[in-house]
């Protein structure tokens, strides 16, 4: 299990940027199924009507989202 680099627990849903579990098909938080591995940061969003960083991201949930989708 270890020859594999670079390899990330979770994906992200290219949709809302929602960062999900591997075992998850279906995004929590949209509804999609377009993952993608290649994203960077992770942004806990607990109050997205007060959060600037949810405001510039355009997250208007809360929960686990990545920062940046490659
Ligand atoms: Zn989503």
């Amino acid at each position: 299990m270890s020859s594999k680099s670079k390899s990330k627990p979770f994906k992200a849903c290219r949709s809302c940027k929602a960062l999900v579990d591997r075992d998850n098909e279906i995004c929590p938080v949209c509804g999609s199924k377009d993952f993608t591995d290649e994203w960077e940061g992770i942004v806990i969003i607990i109050d997205p009507e007060n959060s600037e960083i949810a405001k510039t991201l355009e997250i208007k949930n809360k929960g686990r989202f990545v920062g940046k989708v490659i």
